[in-house]
C-alpha cells in the first residue's frame, strides 16, 4: 500500500478524535516506529509504498488509536528531557511540567558552589525519567530512585539501561517507611545522621473529585497507583515524604515537589510548617503552581 495513501486514512478514521494536526503527528510517529521512516522522506517521496505486513501493523495501531489508546503505550516509547525512554502500562507517561522540575534541579545544582558527590532521592520513581535524566545532566551525582511498584522499577531499570546511568532502586513503599523507620534502616541505605543532598518526588496528587478533568485516554489507560489520591487526604505522600525528607536531608539539603495546581498554598504550608526554609512554589509554563522547592534547616 502507497503510505500516502494510509494517512488519508488515518485522517479519515481519527480526525473526529484528536483533530488534523494531531493525527499527523501520530501517524508520522508511527512511520518512525515501525518503517524507521522520517517524516521528510514522506514529502519528498509521496509514492513510498510499504509491505502487507507492515500495512496490517498500522491498521493494528489504528483500532487502538481509535480507542484513544496513547500512541506512547502503543509504541511502547516516549520521550523526555531529550532521552528515550521505554513505557508501558505500569508507568505515567513522563509529562512535560516534569521535564520542567527536572530543568530547574539541573539549574539549581550548577548554580552551588559544591557540585560534586551530591546524593540524590527520587521518590515514587515510575518510569524514572526524573532519576535518569538528572543522572544524565549531573553526571557526578549518585542516585537512589525508589517505588512500591516493582512492575515500573522493572522498566526505570531498563531506562536506566538504555541511558546508561547507574541508579540504585529500592522497591518501597514511602508511607510505609515512614511509619516504621526500621524499615529504611533495613535497606541500609541510610548511614549516620541525614543522607541526602536533594530529594525529589512526582508522587500521585490527582483528587477523584477531579477525575471530570482527566482525559479519558489518560483515566483509562495509565496507572491509577501513580495518579489518584483520596479527596479527603490528598496531601498524604505530601505529608510522608516532608516527613521522611526532614529525617534523612543533609541540613541545608533540598527538597523537589511535582504538585497539585489547586493545592499549591497546602503543599507550600507543609513545608513552611516544618523545617524547610526558602521555601519556593513556581508556576510551569503554563502558569499553573506546579513546582515546589525548600531547604531543610
Ligand atoms: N500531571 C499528571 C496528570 O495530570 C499527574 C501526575 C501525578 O499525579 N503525579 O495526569
Amino acid at each position: 500500500m502507497v503510505l500516502k495513501e494510509l494517512q488519508n486514512i488515518f485522517h479519515n478514521e481519527l480526525d473526529a478524535i484528536y483533530g488534523q494536526h494531531e493525527v499527523n503527528s501520530l501517524f508520522y510517529l508511527c512511520t518512525e516506529h515501525y518503517l524507521n521512516v522520517p517524516r521528510i522522506q514522506l514529502t519528498l517521496e509521496p509514492e513510498l509504498a510499504i509491505t502487507k505486513p507492515e500495512t496490517e501493523t498500522f491498521f493494528k495501531a489504528l483500532e487502538h488509536l481509535k480507542q484513544q489508546k496513547p500512541i506512547q503505550y502503543l509504541l511502547g516509547e516516549t520521550e523526555f528531557f531529550g532521552l528515550p525512554f521505554t513505557v508501558n502500562e505500569n508507568v505515567l507517561i513522563p509529562r512535560p511540567e516534569t521535564e520542567e522540575l527536572v530543568d530547574l534541579i539541573i539549574r539549581d545544582v550548577a548554580s552551588r558552589s559544591v557540585q560534586s558527590s551530591l546524593k540524590i532521592l527520587d521518590i515514587g520513581t515510575g518510569s524514572g525519567c526524573i532519576a535518569i535524566s538528572l543522572a544524565k545532566n549531573l553526571p557526578n551525582a549518585e542516585f537512589y530512585a525508589l517505588d512500591v511498584s516493582p512492575e515500573a522499577l522493572k522498566v526505570a531499570k531498563q531506562n536506566s539501561e538504555l541511558n546508561k546511568v547507574d541508579i540504585n532502586f529500592i522497591e518501597a513503599n514511602i508511607l510505609e517507611l515512614v511509619e516504621n523507620s526500621s524499615l529504611w534502616e533495613d535497606v541500609a541505605l541510610r548511614q549516620k545522621g541525614s543522607f541526602f543532598d536533594i530529594i525529589v518526588s512526582n508522587p500521585p496528587y490527582v483528587r477523584n473529585l477531579e477525575k471530570q478533568e482527566i482525559k479519558p485516554n489518560v483515566l483509562d489507560n495509565e496507572p491509577h497507583l501513580a495518579l489518584f489520591v483520596e479527596d479527603d487526604n490528598p496531601l498524604i505522600f505530601y505529608k510522608a515524604i516532608t516527613e521522611f525528607a526532614i529525617k534523612n536531608l543533609k541540613p541545608k539539603g533540598q527538597l523537589y515537589f511535582e504538585i497539585n495546581q489547586y493545592l499549591g498554598e497546602d503543599t507550600m504550608a507543609l513545608l513552611t510548617d516544618a523545617e524547610f526554609e526558602a521555601v519556593e512554589l513556581l508556576k510551569d509554563l503554563n502558569g499553573n503552581d506546579r513546582m515546589l522547592k525548600g531547604t531543610r534547616i
